[in-house]
């Protein structure tokens, strides 16, 4: 929705654009230019623009009354103004040059080219990947419902309506050795087949040298009994002592 501008906000516009043209004619004795037309349809990114051919200048509603407080007025607007100043005063078009930048700290304002108010409101409509919320257009929004698939950049995934709200990869709880009931676990060397050709497995197997805790060779530690019972399986003999683990062929 776009604002509607109280005549306080414009008059404050105004008043911004009458500095502006009092330090450009004490400063430059042949400025004649006439204030400009301002308009207020500008709308997405761009703050303002300024159009020397027709002396107008044009701001964005939306960011203008979401930035009151964080110099829109001193610095969108002066900036605005410094672009029709000095392509009067220069009688080129002067972008953002040294020109321009000439006419800024004239007016009092650090020559910045681009504003860095906030944009979210652009993106309402949140998304999740694996790691991180996305915020979308509405445009882009609407796409994704009917199906079209977006993936994050960072980690793969394809994105689901809705922020993030649970984190896929929770600190991993601690379970002491203690905590694994390793009572009626046998480990069968009886059925002997070939040795384990999984490529953790072995990772493991390259690791224990008997002095590790089965914590620190299994990552997860739920699922540590089993793949140890696979081990014993494939013929492997398994020595637990005091919660360190042996494993040899
Ligand atoms: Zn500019
Ligand atoms: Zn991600």
């Amino acid at each position: 929705m776009t604002p509607t501008i109280p005549d306080e906000i414009k008059q404050r516009v105004n008043n911004q654009i009458k500095t502006c043209w009092k330090i450009a004619k004490n400063t430059y004795p042949d400025f004649k230019l006439r204030l400009p037309v301002v308009y207020y349809t500008k709308r997405g990114g761009v703050a303002g623009t300024a159009n020397s051919f027709c002396n107008r200048l044009n701001f964005n509603p939306t960011l203008l009354m979401k930035n009151l407080e964080n110099g829109f007025i001193a610095q969108t607007v002066t900036h605005e103004c410094a672009h029709l100043i000095a392509n009067h005063v220069y009688n080129t078009d002067c972008k953002h040059g040294n020109l321009w930048k000439r006419i800024m700290l004239d007016l009092g304002v650090k020559p910045e080219r681009c504003h860095n108010y906030d944009m979210s409101h652009l993106k309402p409509h949140k998304w999740h990947c694996a790691c991180q919320t996305h915020n979308m257009s509405k445009r882009m929004h609407n796409a994704m419902m009917k199906g079209v698939g977006r993936r994050c950049k960072k980690c793969k995934t394809t994105l689901s309506p809705g922020p993030l709200t649970h984190h896929l990869d929770p600190p991993k709880r601690k379970i002491s050795t203690s905590r694994i009931d390793w009572t009626g676990t046998s480990f069968r060397k009886d059925k002997i087949c070939e040795p384990t050709k999984n490529a953790r497995l072995l990772e493991i197997i390259d690791m224990c040298d008997g002095t590790q805790t089965v914590e620190q060779l299994f990552n997860d530690v739920k699922k540590a009994k089993k793949q140890i019972r696979t081990l014993a399986r494939r013929g492997y003999a398994i020595e637990l002592n005091n919660g360190k683990i042996k494993i040899s062929c």
